[in-house]
């Protein structure tokens, strides 16, 4: 028996569902918002962290099998919806993300000049969507930047906006990007964890990457490295712990030198207000400290931070879908297994989500594998003895209302375009930003 089924979305865990599906013998639309697939792995992955962009190859395969079809293109919620999807196909399954910003709810934060870590990565990877006056504006006045959070987002965008033109003029930003950043006037970077060092959530590969930059030096406070017990217990329970405190108390004698780029590190910190009339101009900071628990309490003693540019790094949320159930509070679907629970807790029939809108935005992109794995389990568990719909999906109401899907060969199409504009610049690949370009690369109209 051959199911067809809907995917919505086609990032990591959407790839990883459609090849599960696909391997078990049914047929796959992959129903995707964007004229681009690859979801994170293209808008959110550091353009200089090449070996975990290639992953997109592995992607591209799932894309490139004969009973997989990418209609790219087409929002779910917009263009059709899950109720459509679910009358058209077997079964459907969302994997949609969760790409917006959490915020941080302290006054100054619409201030111009603030920016959320996603404007900041979807400008700098060329996100269709991404707003590029905002992004301009802000960088164009900053010498001295904060970056609110201690994950490894917050490590890329510091490394970013820190690191020397011949670092990224290989990448495969867009040319106005590599542009700004390399006259950029930013000299220093401030990151703010509002706990302890061992508290931050960085990988050590990227932590130890910061110190190793030509032209940077990173700067810490030797009194955060006065470790409380409880952050004792954590280093000696956990071996990722304890290296990542290694490596940044070996900057502890760090002389920054003057003409480089400085990042400095600042712990037991959290920005209490951003400062500034009609644009950013500081960051009011309150000092922690730490309860028994590890949590970190306002000790009402504050500092201030002359910043021209705030962004804020403190995480990602998913956000609801027109006809679908959604935990405000978790900000995901609410599931069981992967089933789609309705208002009452019971399944509806057909529907399944996977990947970050599924679990939140946590993991490797490798997570999300398993994850997807496990969703396509409970579906083809559910789905074993119904009888096949047959039909095309959804193909044929979408043309009905004007709206012509972009497939794998579109995809090639601005795969190619894109590697020669990237080769007439002298590098493997320059990203298409804007919406009318892709398109245009898309049909092969360039
Ligand atoms: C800045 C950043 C850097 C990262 N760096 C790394 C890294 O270095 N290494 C690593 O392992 N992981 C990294 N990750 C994590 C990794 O990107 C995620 O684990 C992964 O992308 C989550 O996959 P997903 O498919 O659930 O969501 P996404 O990748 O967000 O894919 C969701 C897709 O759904 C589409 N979509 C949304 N709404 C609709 C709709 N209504 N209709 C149709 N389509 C829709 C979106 O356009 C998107 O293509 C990073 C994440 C971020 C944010």
């Amino acid at each position: 028996m051959t199911l067809r089924i809907a995917i919505v979305g086609a990032g990591p865990s959407g790839l990883y569902a459609t090849d599960a599906l696909n391997s078990a013998g049914h047929h796959v639309d992959v129903i995707e918002r964007l004229p681009v697939p690859f979801g994170l792995v293209r808008y959110g992955v550091a353009p200089d962290h090449y070996s975990i962009r290639s992953v997109r190859g592995t992607l591209e395969k799932v894309l490139l099998e004969p009973n997989v079809r990418l209609l790219a293109g087409v929002e779910v919620g917009r263009d059709v919806s899950v109720d459509e999807l679910l009358a058209a196909y077997d079964g459907v399954v969302l994997t949609y993300g969760a790409s917006r910003d959490r915020l941080l709810q302290i006054p100054g934060e619409d201030l111009p000049g603030s920016l959320a870590a996603t404007d900041l990565v979807a400008w700098y990877c060329g996100h269709p969507d991404a707003d590029r006056a905002a992004v301009e504006s802000a960088l164009s006045a900053a010498t001295s930047v904060v970056v609110v959070g201690v994950g490894n987002v917050s490590v890329d965008v510091t490394r970013v906006l820190t690191a020397p033109a011949d670092r990224l003029e290989r990448t495969d930003m867009p040319q106005h990007v590599l542009d700004i950043l390399e006259s950029s006037g930013i000299r220093d970077v401030h990151v703010l964890g509002r706990r302890s060092p061992a508290q931050a959530t960085w990988t050590t590969k990227e932590l130890r990457e910061l110190g190793e930059i030509d032209g940077i030096d990173v700067v810490v406070e030797p009194a955060d490295f006065e470790l409380e017990p409880v952050v004792v217990g954590l280093m000696e329970s956990d071996r990722v712990v304890a290296r990542n405190v290694e490596v940044m108390r070996g900057w502890i004698d760090n002389e920054p030198a003057e003409g480089n780029r400085h990042i400095h590190l600042h712990f037991h910190s959290r920005p209490a207000e951003i400062t500034g009339t009609d644009r950013v101009s500081g960051v009011v900071v309150e000092r922690t400290a730490l309860d028994e628990s590890g949590a970190a309490r306002g000790t009402g003693e504050t500092y201030e931070i002359e910043a021209q540019l705030i962004v804020r790094s403190v995480g990602y949320r998913g956000m609801p879908l027109a006809g679908v159930p959604f935990d405000a509070s978790r900000h995901v679907v609410p599931n069981a297994d992967g089933r789609v629970l309705g208002e009452d807790g019971v399944p509806i029939p057909g529907l399944y989500v996977a990947g970050w809108i599924k679990r939140g935005p946590t993991g490797i992109i490798g997570t999300n594998k398993k994850d997807a794995g496990a969703t396509v389990a409970s579906l083809l568990a559910d789905r074993v003895d119904i009888a096949p719909r047959g039909g095309d999906g959804v193909f044929a109401l979408l043309l009905e209302r004007g709206i012509t899907p972009i497939h794998i060969d579109g995809w090639q199409a601005v795969d190619a375009a894109e590697r020669a504009l990237g080769q007439a610049q002298g590098r493997d690949r320059t990203t298409i930003h804007e919406h009318d370009s892709l398109r245009a690369a898309a049909s092969g109209v360039e």
